[in-house]
């Protein structure tokens, strides 16, 4: 059954709802991506990461996302000028979700962890970018659910096309704009947080 789940910052400053959670709803996967790690790292949220250096993410519709407290916390970061946009809260730096630049795709990657309880997305599918996991114990070994997950991508996408929902989204206005101008992190930073 679909359900709306809650979700907050750390710090408890920002929250907001998935409507309509389920395992259909989106895509539950881990990516052990370089980027998606060192954000983590840079967010001072490494201890979240699951084993191998993986990064706990729902590809959602960015118009189920609902941030019912502290929408004037959202900020953004990009770990390159042309990376995704990473969104955050800023009072505690909790990831929130990554998103391309731009509402025309109807995506956005929410962080796991900020739900108290993400039973509703049921186990992860899919994991990607093995290749650049950590070595180390319990990381995976294969890449696995991506032509599920691009699948559900590409009917989800088509779908809020269809209803007019696409380009609904908490991180960006109507026009397409972002709802707070994104930084590129500097240079010292990045380097710590890619180090391993
Ligand atoms: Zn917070
Ligand atoms: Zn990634």
């Amino acid at each position: 059954m679909p359900r709306d789940l809650a979700f907050s910052c750390r710090c408890g400053s920002l929250a907001g709802v998935l409507h309509d959670a389920s395992p259909r709803s989106g895509c539950h996967l881990i990516c052990y991506c370089a980027d998606c790690r060192a954000f983590a790292r840079h967010m001072g949220v490494a201890d979240r990461l699951t084993p191998g250096g993986g990064s706990q993410l729902f590809q959602a519709l960015p118009a189920k996302i609902g941030i019912t407290k502290g929408a004037e916390l959202v900020a953004c970061l990009r770990l390159s000028p042309k990376g995704l946009h990473r969104w955050y809260a800023a009072c505690c730096n909790t990831p929130l979700a990554n998103t391309v630049g731009t509402p025309k795709v109807p995506l956005a990657g929410l962080w796991v962890p900020l739900f108290a309880d993400p039973a509703a997305l049921g186990p992860v599918v899919t994991l990607g970018f093995t290749k650049m996991a950590l070595k180390e114990p319990g990381a995976p070994k294969k890449d696995r659910g991506l032509v599920r997950m691009l699948g559900g991508l590409l009917m989800r996408s088509a779908a809020s096309y269809a209803d007019g929902t696409a380009r609904i989204s908490p991180f960006f206005t109507a026009d397409g704009t972002p709802v707070v101008a994104p930084k590129v992190i500097d240079p010292a930073a990045k380097a710590a947080a890619y180090a391993a």
